[in-house]
């Protein structure tokens, strides 16, 4: 079924009124893997944040698992650019971060955790500190706090947009590989077209319009 829905989707901003996104219609269907394309500043991101239920849109309606998004919710998690880690805390004690907001954390978490680290090939970071680490391996960390969350819907804001273009080849590669087995949805915003088409099951273009913002178009492409 369809996880993620959109129809409409605009956002118009108070302050000047620029319009961000001028009504994106789409269907993510589950366990897919969708990019969203286009130039910057045509609206990736302020639609990834409504999805994610940090901005109101001014427009339209949009759904995750049928349900009108109205803030933020568990079942969806967003990881930017930046990894925004704890300097003071260790790759496991940043993964435990969102757990402890819940509750306190148990060994089964903590098990979860070092489970998580190993799969997004950090086994001996564990108890490396953010300082210690590349900046791939600081997204690496990042992605598994995502996971720890439980989130089986990603929205993820060019998450290896900082780095190098050999270090972001080989993460996208791994992060097929992870939301694969983790059975996410994914939607994966680049300003990179070769890379959208390669990793994903669908790609979202954003066209800019002359003066203003934004179109959205489904592309379908058969996966490699
Ligand atoms: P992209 O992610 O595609 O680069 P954004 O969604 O960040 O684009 O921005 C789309 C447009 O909305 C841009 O013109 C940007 O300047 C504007 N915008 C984004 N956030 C705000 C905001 N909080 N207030 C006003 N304008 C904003
Ligand atoms: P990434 O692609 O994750 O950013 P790098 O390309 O920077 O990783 O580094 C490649 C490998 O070198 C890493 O997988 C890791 O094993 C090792 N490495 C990188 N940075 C460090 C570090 N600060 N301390 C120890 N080993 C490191």
């Amino acid at each position: 079924g369809v996880v993620i829905s959109g129809r409409g989707v605009g956002k118009t901003f108070a302050n000047g009124a620029v319009v961000a996104l001028e009504g994106a219609s789409f269907d993510i269907p589950k366990g897919d893997f969708v990019s969203l394309v286009g130039p910057s500043g045509c609206g990736k991101s302020t639609l990834l944040r409504m999805v994610a239920g940090l901005i109101d849109r001014t427009s339209g309606t949009l759904t995750v698992h049928g349900q009108p998004v109205k803030g933020p919710r568990r079942d969806v998690g967003l990881m930017f650019q930046k990894a925004t880690l704890l300097d003071w805390r260790t790759s496991l004690e940043n993964v435990l971060l969102p757990t402890e907001m819940v509750r306190k954390p148990t060994q089964a978490d903590e098990d979860e955790a070092i489970e998580l680290l190993n799969m997004v090939g950090l086994k001996d970071f564990v108890f490396s500190f953010p300082s210690q680490l590349s900046g791939g391996m600081q997204q690496r960390v990042a992605l598994a706090r995502l996971l720890k969350t439980g989130a089986d819907i990603l929205l993820l804001d060019e998450p290896f947009g900082a780095l190098d273009e050999f270090t972001r080849e080989r993460l996208n590669l791994e992060l097929m590989r992870i939301v694969a087995e983790v059975k996410a949805t994914t939607l994966f915003v680049t300003h990179n077209i070769g890379e959208a088409i390669f990793l994903a099951d669908k790609v979202m273009v954003m066209t800019p319009r002359p003066g203003r913002l934004a179109r959205m178009v489904e592309v379908p492409f058969a996966r490699p």
